[in-house]
């Protein structure tokens, strides 16, 4: 393999019902970085039908060039022929970086790709910068330079590792939504738009899609939520989360959740923030009698402002909080509220 003919950053544009998703718009952010530490170009592959349209979202989004992979077959996402179609991407463009999101599509499509053009593939990441590798070179060992350094919770959440594919391209990762920064929307920006057709067979199309039946939901999903008020164990129960509600409510935010009132069954998945629920970054983020395990830390340490209530004074959440009140929740909670509804 020669590294040599490999350039660009890329990344798959995921779209769905031909809206783009938003990690679509944070790895076009963070491909700018890196194309930049590169001097390289940014491109965004889209893959679906009649999807054409999105290549000036794109752009706008810091996208230089769009590749458009546009046949009726793949309006609905099915990993063999989005994997046969990105696999032939690559194969034919050479890109240095490929970016995919973490997503359910993304962790899907990622790993078989890569396995297809022969790379590796680190799952997950959470930061991405160029570096040397190994990064503290070892005996016999050769340091290489401008290599992609994809770091990643490992072990539950108690080690980084930082990872690199210093042999093989493209430097291939998936990065977890709601992580990168997507860069303000350049006005007018236009990309060079390349239509590629990957060659289908009847073999790459062998699973039909019958219906497709989407989660109807009443809140608002917690990554796009500016306030979010979180309790965790120390609510005590499902019928305690209205204390919680409530104080949304006033705040005009959005109520989550730590990783054990989900294994409790007192509230939903989606609204779980952590290594296995999501990551978020609002304005103000409670934690309502949660202790501050590593694990829920890092889904909302990049919150701006975060003020946790707990009992126990050397609980970790204390740590990570911008202002913490010792105390217990079930007066301190409707304290606050009925003072915040006063002012
Ligand atoms: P606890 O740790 O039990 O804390 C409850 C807190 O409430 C305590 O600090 C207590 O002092 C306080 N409290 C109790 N009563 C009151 C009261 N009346 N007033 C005020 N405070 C009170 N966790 C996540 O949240 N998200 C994840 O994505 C996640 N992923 C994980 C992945 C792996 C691989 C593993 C191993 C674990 C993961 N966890 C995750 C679990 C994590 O390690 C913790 O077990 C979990 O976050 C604990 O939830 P908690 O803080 O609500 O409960």
């Amino acid at each position: 393999m020669n590294l040599e003919e490999y350039k660009g950053v890329y990344v798959f544009a995921e779209q769905v019902d031909n809206k783009l998703s938003g990690i679509a718009f944070e790895l076009l952010g963070k491909a700018k970085d890196l194309a930049g530490d590169l001097d390289t170009y940014v491109a965004a592959v889209v893959i679906g039908s009649e999807i054409k349209g999105l290549a000036d979202e794109l752009a706008a989004h810091g996208a230089e060039k769009v590749i458009v992979v546009d046949d009726p077959e793949l309006k609905v996402y099915r990993t063999e022929p989005y994997a046969h179609a990105l696999s032939e991407v690559i194969n034919k463009y050479k890109p240095e970086i490929m970016l995919v999101g973490a997503t359910a599509i993304g962790r899907d499509l990622g790993p078989r790709v890569s396995a297809r053009v022969a790379t590796g593939l680190t799952a997950d990441c959470t930061q991405l910068e160029i570096g040397d590798f190994p990064i503290n070179p070892v005996a016999g060992k050769e340091q290489k330079h401008n290599q992609l350094l994809m770091t990643r919770p490992a072990f539950g959440g108690n080690t980084i590792a930082t990872i690199a594919c210093p042999d093989n391209r493209p430097q291939m990762a998936t990065v977890r939504p709601g992580v990168m920064q997507k860069i303000d929307k350049i006005e007018g920006a236009k990309a060079e738009v390349e239509e590629f057709n990957p060659g289908f067979t009847p073999d790459n199309k062998y699973v039909e899609i019958m219906d497709v039946v989407k989660a109807v939901s009443e809140t608002v999903d917690i990554m796009d939520a500016k306030i979010l008020v979180s309790g965790g164990r120390g609510v005590g129960s499902p019928e305690n989360f209205r204390i919680l509600e409530e104080l949304a409510e006033a705040l005009g935010g959005e109520v989550s959740c730590s990783r054990a009132v989900v294994d409790n069954g007192w509230k939903p998945k989606d609204l779980q923030v952590g290594q296995t629920g999501k990551t978020v970054r609002p304005q103000v983020y409670f934690a309502i009698g949660i202790s501050g395990a590593i694990q829920h830390v890092a889904g909302m340490e990049e919150a701006d402002v975060i003020i946790a209530i707990n009992k126990d004074e050397t609980a970790p959440i204390f740590d990570v909080a911008d202002y913490g009140i010792v105390g217990d929740l079930n007066k301190i909670v409707p304290e606050l509220t009925k003072q915040i509804k006063a002012a």
